[in-house]
Protein backbone atom coordinates (compact mmCIF):
# COMPACT_ATOMS: atom_id res chain seq x y z
CA UNK A 1 0.00 0.00 0.00
CA UNK A 2 1.19 3.29 -1.14
CA UNK A 3 0.78 7.18 -0.44
CA UNK A 4 -1.37 7.24 -3.42
CA UNK A 5 -4.20 4.69 -1.89
CA UNK A 6 -5.25 7.74 0.38
CA UNK A 7 -4.10 10.15 -1.37
CA UNK A 8 -5.35 9.98 -5.48
CA UNK A 9 -8.84 10.28 -4.34
CA UNK A 10 -8.77 13.64 -3.62
CA UNK A 11 -8.83 15.05 -7.09
CA UNK A 12 -7.93 19.37 -8.25
CA UNK A 13 -11.75 18.91 -9.61
CA UNK A 14 -13.27 17.81 -6.31
CA UNK A 15 -16.24 19.77 -5.86
CA UNK A 16 -17.26 17.34 -2.99
CA UNK A 17 -18.21 18.98 -0.55
CA UNK A 18 -21.72 18.64 1.80
CA UNK A 19 -24.35 21.71 1.40
CA UNK A 20 -23.53 24.29 3.76
CA UNK A 21 -27.39 23.93 5.23
CA UNK A 22 -26.59 20.25 5.78
CA UNK A 23 -27.80 20.60 9.34
CA UNK A 24 -30.63 22.84 8.98
CA UNK A 25 -32.15 20.28 6.63
CA UNK A 26 -31.51 17.51 8.92
CA UNK A 27 -33.09 19.17 11.57
CA UNK A 28 -36.34 19.76 9.76
CA UNK A 29 -36.73 16.03 8.19
CA UNK A 30 -35.65 15.30 12.37
CA UNK A 31 -38.65 17.60 13.33
CA UNK A 32 -40.76 16.50 10.78
CA UNK A 33 -40.03 12.32 11.68
CA UNK A 34 -40.96 13.10 15.63
CA UNK A 35 -44.01 15.36 14.87
CA UNK A 36 -45.61 12.60 13.09
CA UNK A 37 -44.35 9.77 15.66
CA UNK A 38 -46.54 12.15 18.22
CA UNK A 39 -43.29 12.95 19.87
CA UNK A 40 -42.41 15.83 22.24
CA UNK A 41 -40.51 18.69 21.37
CA UNK A 42 -38.36 17.58 24.15
CA UNK A 43 -37.23 14.97 21.77
CA UNK A 44 -35.84 17.37 19.32
CA UNK A 45 -34.25 19.41 21.44
CA UNK A 46 -32.22 16.27 22.44
CA UNK A 47 -31.52 14.71 18.82
CA UNK A 48 -31.43 18.31 17.25
CA UNK A 49 -27.52 18.30 18.45
CA UNK A 50 -24.80 15.54 18.75
CA UNK A 51 -25.02 15.51 22.63
CA UNK A 52 -20.77 15.92 22.18
CA UNK A 53 -18.47 17.58 19.92
CA UNK A 54 -14.98 17.51 20.65
CA UNK A 55 -12.67 19.73 19.05
CA UNK A 56 -8.93 19.56 18.66
CA UNK A 57 -5.62 20.39 17.33
CA UNK A 58 -2.84 17.90 16.58
CA UNK A 59 0.55 18.72 16.11
CA UNK A 60 2.58 17.23 13.38
CA UNK A 61 6.66 17.13 12.75
CA UNK A 62 6.33 17.23 8.99
CA UNK A 63 9.00 15.61 6.83
CA UNK A 64 11.06 19.13 6.72
CA UNK A 65 11.21 19.14 10.28
CA UNK A 66 8.98 21.98 10.94
CA UNK A 67 5.79 21.49 12.93
CA UNK A 68 2.13 21.57 11.85
CA UNK A 69 -1.43 22.24 13.53
CA UNK A 70 -4.14 20.02 11.88
CA UNK A 71 -7.83 20.88 13.82
CA UNK A 72 -9.68 17.45 13.79
CA UNK A 73 -13.54 17.31 14.99
CA UNK A 74 -15.25 13.90 16.73
CA UNK A 75 -18.67 14.48 17.24
CA UNK A 76 -21.08 11.79 19.10
CA UNK A 77 -24.69 12.82 18.31
CA UNK A 78 -26.69 9.94 20.79
CA UNK A 79 -25.63 7.48 22.78
CA UNK A 80 -28.98 6.39 24.53
CA UNK A 81 -28.79 2.99 22.65
CA UNK A 82 -25.58 1.90 23.09
CA UNK A 83 -21.99 3.26 21.75
CA UNK A 84 -21.57 5.98 19.01
CA UNK A 85 -20.65 4.65 15.21
CA UNK A 86 -19.30 6.31 12.83
CA UNK A 87 -16.31 7.32 10.29
CA UNK A 88 -13.52 9.74 10.13
CA UNK A 89 -12.86 12.00 7.34
CA UNK A 90 -9.45 13.76 6.05
CA UNK A 91 -10.50 16.74 3.80
CA UNK A 92 -9.91 20.29 3.85
CA UNK A 93 -13.44 21.64 3.47
CA UNK A 94 -15.00 20.27 6.35
CA UNK A 95 -16.37 21.69 9.11
CA UNK A 96 -18.13 21.51 12.52
CA UNK A 97 -21.64 21.39 11.53
CA UNK A 98 -20.84 19.11 8.57
CA UNK A 99 -19.34 16.75 10.99
CA UNK A 100 -22.21 16.56 13.48
CA UNK A 101 -25.18 16.48 10.69
CA UNK A 102 -23.51 13.35 9.31
CA UNK A 103 -23.00 12.27 13.28
CA UNK A 104 -26.96 12.70 13.16
CA UNK A 105 -26.87 10.59 10.02
CA UNK A 106 -25.37 7.93 11.81
CA UNK A 107 -27.32 7.95 14.03
CA UNK A 108 -30.18 7.21 11.34
CA UNK A 109 -28.67 4.42 10.02
CA UNK A 110 -28.06 3.07 12.74
CA UNK A 111 -31.84 3.06 13.90
CA UNK A 112 -32.95 1.91 10.64
CA UNK A 113 -30.52 -0.91 10.10
CA UNK A 114 -31.06 -1.91 13.88
CA UNK A 115 -27.91 -2.02 15.11
CA UNK A 116 -26.99 -1.48 19.00
CA UNK A 117 -25.18 1.90 18.30
CA UNK A 118 -25.95 5.61 18.03
CA UNK A 119 -24.36 7.65 15.10
CA UNK A 120 -20.86 9.54 15.68
CA UNK A 121 -18.63 11.18 13.26
CA UNK A 122 -14.97 12.60 13.11
CA UNK A 123 -12.90 14.23 10.74
CA UNK A 124 -9.90 15.71 10.62
CA UNK A 125 -9.34 19.62 8.14
CA UNK A 126 -6.26 18.71 5.68
CA UNK A 127 -5.90 17.46 2.32
CA UNK A 128 -3.93 13.95 2.26
CA UNK A 129 -2.72 14.69 -1.11
CA UNK A 130 -0.30 17.28 0.06
CA UNK A 131 0.76 14.68 2.74
CA UNK A 132 3.37 11.83 2.68
CA UNK A 133 3.09 8.57 3.88
CA UNK A 134 5.04 9.43 6.99
CA UNK A 135 2.77 12.37 7.61
CA UNK A 136 -0.18 11.25 7.01
CA UNK A 137 0.44 8.28 9.78
CA UNK A 138 1.76 10.45 12.16
CA UNK A 139 -1.11 12.80 11.99
CA UNK A 140 -3.50 9.24 12.39
CA UNK A 141 -1.86 8.64 15.38
CA UNK A 142 -1.66 12.24 16.65
CA UNK A 143 -5.78 12.23 16.13
CA UNK A 144 -6.30 9.43 18.39
CA UNK A 145 -3.94 10.24 20.99
CA UNK A 146 -6.28 13.33 20.77
CA UNK A 147 -9.63 12.05 21.42
CA UNK A 148 -8.45 8.73 22.88
CA UNK A 149 -10.34 9.82 26.42
CA UNK A 150 -14.10 9.81 24.63
CA UNK A 151 -13.51 6.94 22.42
CA UNK A 152 -13.19 3.12 22.34
CA UNK A 153 -14.94 -0.07 21.84
CA UNK A 154 -17.75 0.19 24.19
CA UNK A 155 -17.56 3.85 24.21
CA UNK A 156 -17.61 5.06 19.92
CA UNK A 157 -15.94 3.34 17.27
CA UNK A 158 -14.52 4.85 14.23
CA UNK A 159 -14.65 3.57 10.67
CA UNK A 160 -12.89 4.87 7.55
CA UNK A 161 -14.55 7.40 5.53
CA UNK A 162 -14.02 10.10 2.72
CA UNK A 163 -10.59 9.45 2.10
CA UNK A 164 -9.46 7.36 4.56
CA UNK A 165 -9.03 3.29 4.20
CA UNK A 166 -7.55 0.53 5.64
CA UNK A 167 -4.36 1.60 6.09
CA UNK A 168 -5.08 4.37 8.33
CA UNK A 169 -7.55 2.19 10.48
CA UNK A 170 -4.88 0.18 11.04
CA UNK A 171 -2.54 2.85 12.41
CA UNK A 172 -5.80 4.63 14.17
CA UNK A 173 -6.18 1.30 15.92
CA UNK A 174 -2.29 0.33 16.47
CA UNK A 175 -2.23 3.50 18.57
CA UNK A 176 -5.12 2.89 20.66
CA UNK A 177 -3.74 -0.78 21.52
CA UNK A 178 -0.13 1.23 22.60
CA UNK A 179 -2.57 3.77 24.74
CA UNK A 180 -4.83 1.40 26.46
CA UNK A 181 -1.79 -1.35 26.63
CA UNK A 182 -3.93 -4.79 24.86
CA UNK A 183 -4.71 -5.17 21.77
CA UNK A 184 -8.04 -3.71 20.77
CA UNK A 185 -8.87 -4.46 17.13
CA UNK A 186 -13.11 -3.27 18.28
CA UNK A 187 -11.61 0.22 18.80
CA UNK A 188 -12.23 0.67 14.95
CA UNK A 189 -13.76 -0.81 11.72
CA UNK A 190 -12.73 -1.15 7.89
CA UNK A 191 -9.40 -2.65 9.02
CA UNK A 192 -7.51 -5.04 7.26
CA UNK A 193 -8.57 -8.75 7.19
CA UNK A 194 -5.27 -9.27 8.62
CA UNK A 195 -5.78 -7.29 11.98
CA UNK A 196 -9.38 -8.24 12.12
CA UNK A 197 -11.13 -6.62 9.51
CA UNK A 198 -14.18 -8.24 7.72
CA UNK A 199 -15.32 -9.49 4.52
CA UNK A 200 -17.50 -7.70 2.62
CA UNK A 201 -16.27 -4.20 4.29
CA UNK A 202 -14.90 -2.62 1.51
CA UNK A 203 -18.00 -2.64 -0.97
CA UNK A 204 -20.58 -2.58 1.87
CA UNK A 205 -22.16 0.81 0.75
CA UNK A 206 -22.36 -0.38 -2.55
CA UNK A 207 -23.48 -3.77 -2.16
CA UNK A 208 -26.46 -2.06 0.28
CA UNK A 209 -27.47 0.16 -1.97
CA UNK A 210 -27.57 -2.80 -4.56
CA UNK A 211 -29.73 -4.48 -2.67
CA UNK A 212 -32.06 -1.61 -2.20
CA UNK A 213 -32.05 -1.16 -6.20
CA UNK A 214 -33.17 -4.90 -6.26
CA UNK A 215 -36.47 -4.38 -3.91
CA UNK A 216 -37.35 -1.21 -4.83
CA UNK A 217 -37.49 -2.91 -8.64
CA UNK A 218 -39.64 -5.34 -7.20
CA UNK A 219 -42.34 -3.09 -5.60
CA UNK A 220 -42.23 -1.95 -8.75
CA UNK A 221 -42.37 -4.53 -10.95
CA UNK A 222 -39.53 -4.36 -13.05
CA UNK A 223 -37.52 -7.26 -13.30
CA UNK A 224 -33.68 -6.59 -13.15
CA UNK A 225 -32.90 -8.31 -16.28
CA UNK A 226 -33.17 -5.80 -18.98
CA UNK A 227 -33.79 -2.58 -16.56
CA UNK A 228 -32.07 -0.04 -17.56
CA UNK A 229 -29.97 1.81 -14.69
CA UNK A 230 -27.97 5.24 -15.06
CA UNK A 231 -25.43 5.30 -12.54
CA UNK A 232 -23.65 8.98 -11.39
CA UNK A 233 -20.42 8.68 -10.44
CA UNK A 234 -18.03 5.71 -11.00
CA UNK A 235 -15.76 5.91 -7.95
CA UNK A 236 -16.11 3.40 -4.44
CA UNK A 237 -19.71 3.27 -4.91
CA UNK A 238 -20.92 4.09 -8.21
CA UNK A 239 -18.22 1.29 -9.89
CA UNK A 240 -18.95 -1.47 -7.36
CA UNK A 241 -23.10 -0.59 -7.65
CA UNK A 242 -22.32 -0.77 -11.86
CA UNK A 243 -20.48 -3.94 -11.24
CA UNK A 244 -23.22 -5.67 -9.11
CA UNK A 245 -26.17 -4.39 -10.98
CA UNK A 246 -24.46 -5.21 -14.23
CA UNK A 247 -23.66 -9.17 -13.25
CA UNK A 248 -27.65 -9.94 -11.98
CA UNK A 249 -28.74 -8.77 -15.66
CA UNK A 250 -29.26 -5.13 -15.39
CA UNK A 251 -28.56 -2.78 -18.62
CA UNK A 252 -26.39 0.25 -17.52
CA UNK A 253 -27.02 3.06 -20.02
CA UNK A 254 -25.46 5.20 -18.32
CA UNK A 255 -22.40 6.16 -16.21
CA UNK A 256 -20.38 9.00 -15.46
CA UNK A 257 -17.85 11.16 -13.76
CA UNK A 258 -16.29 14.74 -12.44
CA UNK A 259 -14.77 15.04 -16.45
CA UNK A 260 -18.61 14.07 -17.75
CA UNK A 261 -20.51 11.54 -18.22
CA UNK A 262 -21.68 8.39 -20.99
CA UNK A 263 -25.01 7.49 -22.34
CA UNK A 264 -25.65 4.64 -24.20
CA UNK A 265 -29.62 3.38 -25.12
CA UNK A 266 -28.28 0.02 -25.72
CA UNK A 267 -26.13 -0.35 -22.72
CA UNK A 268 -22.47 0.12 -21.74
CA UNK A 269 -19.37 -2.09 -22.02
CA UNK A 270 -19.46 -2.17 -17.95
CA UNK A 271 -16.25 -4.87 -18.11
CA UNK A 272 -14.40 -2.80 -20.21
CA UNK A 273 -15.45 0.48 -18.30
CA UNK A 274 -14.36 -1.02 -15.16
CA UNK A 275 -10.89 -2.23 -16.36
CA UNK A 276 -10.11 1.52 -17.69
CA UNK A 277 -11.58 3.36 -14.78
CA UNK A 278 -8.66 5.28 -12.60
CA UNK A 279 -7.87 5.24 -9.21
CA UNK A 280 -9.46 8.96 -9.08
CA UNK A 281 -12.97 7.16 -10.10
CA UNK A 282 -12.62 8.22 -13.42
CA UNK A 283 -12.96 6.76 -17.04
CA UNK A 284 -14.79 9.23 -18.99
CA UNK A 285 -11.90 11.89 -20.67
CA UNK A 286 -10.57 8.13 -22.66
CA UNK A 287 -14.03 9.11 -24.84
CA UNK A 288 -14.98 11.67 -27.07
CA UNK A 289 -18.51 12.77 -27.72
CA UNK A 290 -19.15 13.07 -23.89
CA UNK A 291 -22.28 14.37 -22.43
CA UNK A 292 -22.72 16.26 -19.16
CA UNK A 293 -23.36 15.47 -15.62
CA UNK A 294 -26.69 17.52 -15.85
CA UNK A 295 -27.92 16.23 -19.23
CA UNK A 296 -26.83 12.52 -17.76
CA UNK A 297 -29.09 12.96 -14.88
CA UNK A 298 -32.15 13.39 -17.22
CA UNK A 299 -31.84 10.94 -19.46
CA UNK A 300 -34.52 7.86 -20.47
CA UNK A 301 -33.93 5.66 -17.89
CA UNK A 302 -35.54 3.12 -15.11
CA UNK A 303 -33.72 3.79 -12.15
CA UNK A 304 -31.18 6.72 -11.81
CA UNK A 305 -28.36 5.78 -9.23
CA UNK A 306 -26.73 9.67 -7.43
CA UNK A 307 -23.52 7.95 -6.49
CA UNK A 308 -20.92 11.19 -6.70
CA UNK A 309 -21.90 14.76 -4.07
CA UNK A 310 -24.75 15.89 -2.96
CA UNK A 311 -27.29 18.45 -4.33
CA UNK A 312 -27.50 16.75 -7.38
CA UNK A 313 -31.22 16.67 -8.29
CA UNK A 314 -32.56 19.77 -7.04
CA UNK A 315 -35.92 22.13 -7.80
CA UNK A 316 -34.11 23.11 -10.70
CA UNK A 317 -34.11 19.25 -12.64
CA UNK A 318 -36.52 17.12 -10.43
CA UNK A 319 -39.07 17.63 -12.99
CA UNK A 320 -37.49 16.13 -15.68
CA UNK A 321 -36.03 13.24 -14.09
CA UNK A 322 -37.21 10.22 -16.22
CA UNK A 323 -36.35 7.60 -13.78
CA UNK A 324 -39.03 5.42 -11.73
CA UNK A 325 -36.90 5.14 -9.14
CA UNK A 326 -34.09 7.06 -7.54
CA UNK A 327 -31.90 4.83 -5.16
CA UNK A 328 -29.60 7.66 -3.42
CA UNK A 329 -26.24 6.07 -3.28
CA UNK A 330 -24.54 9.64 -2.56
CA UNK A 331 -24.81 11.14 1.15
CA UNK A 332 -27.58 13.72 0.28
CA UNK A 333 -28.10 14.06 -3.74
CA UNK A 334 -31.92 15.26 -3.23
CA UNK A 335 -32.47 18.68 -1.88
CA UNK A 336 -35.79 19.02 0.62
CA UNK A 337 -38.01 20.78 -2.51
CA UNK A 338 -36.47 18.06 -5.02
CA UNK A 339 -38.02 15.29 -2.74
CA UNK A 340 -41.11 16.82 -2.84
CA UNK A 341 -41.26 17.54 -6.45
CA UNK A 342 -40.52 13.85 -7.17
CA UNK A 343 -42.85 12.32 -4.49
CA UNK A 344 -46.11 14.23 -6.26
CA UNK A 345 -44.30 12.98 -9.21
CA UNK A 346 -45.21 9.26 -7.89
CA UNK A 347 -41.07 8.65 -8.28
CA UNK A 348 -39.85 6.13 -5.76
CA UNK A 349 -37.28 7.46 -4.02
CA UNK A 350 -34.89 5.36 -1.70
CA UNK A 351 -32.81 7.83 0.95
CA UNK A 352 -29.35 7.77 1.71
CA UNK A 353 -29.94 6.83 4.88
CA UNK A 354 -31.22 3.72 4.05
CA UNK A 355 -29.44 3.32 0.78
CA UNK A 356 -26.15 3.86 2.78
CA UNK A 357 -26.70 1.81 5.82
CA UNK A 358 -24.56 -1.21 4.42
CA UNK A 359 -21.02 0.44 5.68
CA UNK A 360 -22.21 0.91 9.26
CA UNK A 361 -23.86 -2.45 9.07
CA UNK A 362 -20.53 -4.45 8.08
CA UNK A 363 -18.86 -2.15 10.44
CA UNK A 364 -21.48 -3.52 13.39
CA UNK A 365 -20.46 -7.28 12.22
CA UNK A 366 -16.62 -6.76 12.41
CA UNK A 367 -16.79 -5.21 16.13
CA UNK A 368 -18.99 -8.31 16.96
CA UNK A 369 -16.47 -10.64 15.25
CA UNK A 370 -13.70 -8.74 17.09
CA UNK A 371 -15.62 -9.08 20.32
CA UNK A 372 -15.75 -13.38 19.86
CA UNK A 373 -12.59 -13.50 17.96
CA UNK A 374 -14.63 -15.65 15.56
CA UNK A 375 -14.34 -14.71 11.85
CA UNK A 376 -17.52 -15.54 9.33
CA UNK A 377 -16.56 -15.99 5.83
CA UNK A 378 -18.07 -13.54 3.46
CA UNK A 379 -21.18 -15.47 2.29
CA UNK A 380 -22.34 -15.05 5.70
CA UNK A 381 -20.95 -11.53 6.01
CA UNK A 382 -22.82 -10.59 3.17
CA UNK A 383 -26.03 -12.92 3.61
CA UNK A 384 -26.36 -10.65 7.18
CA UNK A 385 -26.11 -8.01 5.47
CA UNK A 386 -28.69 -8.84 3.01
CA UNK A 387 -31.22 -9.78 5.84
CA UNK A 388 -30.63 -6.83 7.57
CA UNK A 389 -31.21 -4.52 4.22
CA UNK A 390 -34.24 -6.13 3.23
CA UNK A 391 -36.00 -5.72 6.61
CA UNK A 392 -35.55 -2.55 6.68
CA UNK A 393 -36.56 -1.52 3.53
CA UNK A 394 -39.89 -3.37 3.79
CA UNK A 395 -40.48 -1.98 7.41
CA UNK A 396 -39.35 1.83 5.87
CA UNK A 397 -41.88 1.10 2.98
CA UNK A 398 -44.76 -0.04 4.93
CA UNK A 399 -44.88 3.33 7.18
CA UNK A 400 -44.36 5.17 4.37
CA UNK A 401 -47.77 3.60 3.49
CA UNK A 402 -49.79 3.78 6.43
CA UNK A 403 -48.40 7.32 7.33
CA UNK A 404 -48.67 8.68 3.95
CA UNK A 405 -44.80 9.98 3.66
CA UNK A 406 -42.28 9.39 1.83
CA UNK A 407 -39.43 6.96 2.16
CA UNK A 408 -37.38 9.93 3.55
CA UNK A 409 -39.72 10.73 6.27
CA UNK A 410 -40.58 7.28 6.79
CA UNK A 411 -36.95 6.24 7.35
CA UNK A 412 -36.32 8.89 9.97
CA UNK A 413 -39.30 8.29 11.55
CA UNK A 414 -37.33 4.32 12.18
CA UNK A 415 -33.95 6.36 12.70
CA UNK A 416 -35.28 8.63 15.36
CA UNK A 417 -37.55 5.67 17.61
CA UNK A 418 -35.62 3.78 19.24
CA UNK A 419 -33.54 6.50 20.12
CA UNK A 420 -36.42 8.23 22.00
CA UNK A 421 -37.45 5.24 23.49
CA UNK A 422 -33.47 4.50 25.39
CA UNK A 423 -33.53 8.05 26.22
CA UNK A 424 -37.16 7.86 27.64
CA UNK A 425 -36.12 4.68 29.55
CA UNK A 426 -32.51 5.94 30.92
CA UNK A 427 -34.56 9.36 31.94
CA UNK A 428 -33.10 11.68 29.48
CA UNK A 429 -36.51 13.02 28.29
P1 LIG B 1 -15.18 8.33 -4.67
O1 LIG B 1 -14.32 9.48 -4.33
O2 LIG B 1 -14.57 6.97 -4.76
O3 LIG B 1 -15.89 8.60 -6.09
C1 LIG B 1 -16.59 9.77 -6.38
C2 LIG B 1 -17.05 9.72 -7.84
O4 LIG B 1 -17.82 10.90 -8.08
C3 LIG B 1 -15.90 9.73 -8.86
O5 LIG B 1 -16.27 9.00 -10.00
C4 LIG B 1 -15.79 11.23 -9.20
O6 LIG B 1 -15.20 11.46 -10.47
C5 LIG B 1 -17.26 11.61 -9.18
N1 LIG B 1 -17.44 13.06 -8.99
C6 LIG B 1 -16.74 13.89 -8.17
N2 LIG B 1 -17.21 15.14 -8.31
C7 LIG B 1 -18.22 15.09 -9.20
C8 LIG B 1 -19.09 16.05 -9.76
N3 LIG B 1 -18.98 17.35 -9.44
N4 LIG B 1 -20.02 15.64 -10.64
C9 LIG B 1 -20.12 14.33 -11.00
N5 LIG B 1 -19.32 13.37 -10.50
C10 LIG B 1 -18.39 13.75 -9.63
O7 LIG B 1 -16.38 8.36 -3.63
P2 LIG B 1 -17.33 7.14 -3.20
O8 LIG B 1 -16.73 6.41 -2.05
O9 LIG B 1 -17.74 6.40 -4.40
O10 LIG B 1 -18.57 7.94 -2.60
C11 LIG B 1 -19.51 8.60 -3.45
C12 LIG B 1 -20.72 9.01 -2.63
O11 LIG B 1 -21.33 7.86 -2.08
C13 LIG B 1 -20.42 9.92 -1.45
O12 LIG B 1 -21.51 10.78 -1.25
C14 LIG B 1 -20.29 8.94 -0.29
O13 LIG B 1 -20.50 9.57 0.93
C15 LIG B 1 -21.37 7.98 -0.66
N6 LIG B 1 -21.22 6.64 -0.08
C16 LIG B 1 -20.22 5.83 -0.49
C17 LIG B 1 -20.14 4.54 0.02
C18 LIG B 1 -19.10 3.60 -0.48
O14 LIG B 1 -19.37 2.41 -0.57
N7 LIG B 1 -17.92 4.07 -0.80
C19 LIG B 1 -21.03 4.11 0.97
C20 LIG B 1 -22.06 4.97 1.39
C21 LIG B 1 -22.14 6.24 0.83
Amino acid sequence: MGKNDVTTRVGENDKEKETLNLLTSTQIVIHDALKRLGLPEEAYELLKEPLRMMQVRIPVRMDDGSVKIFSGFRAQHNDSVGPTIGGVRFHPKINDDEIKALSMWMSMKCGIADLPFGGGKGGIICNPRTLSFGELERLSRGYVRSISQIVGPTKDIPAPDMYTNSQIMAWMMDEYSRLRKFDSPGFITGKPLVLGGSEVREEAGALGAAICIEEAAKIRGIPIKGVRIIIQGFGNAGSYIAKFMYKSGAIIVGISDVYGALYDPDGLNIEYLLSRRDSFGTVTSLFEGTITNEELLEQECDILIPAAISNQITAKNAQNIRAQIIVEAANGPTTIEATRILSERGILLVPDVLAGSGGVTVSYFEWVQNKQGYYWDEKEVANKLRRKIVRAFHQIYEISKISNVNLRVAAYMVGVKKMVEASAFRGWI
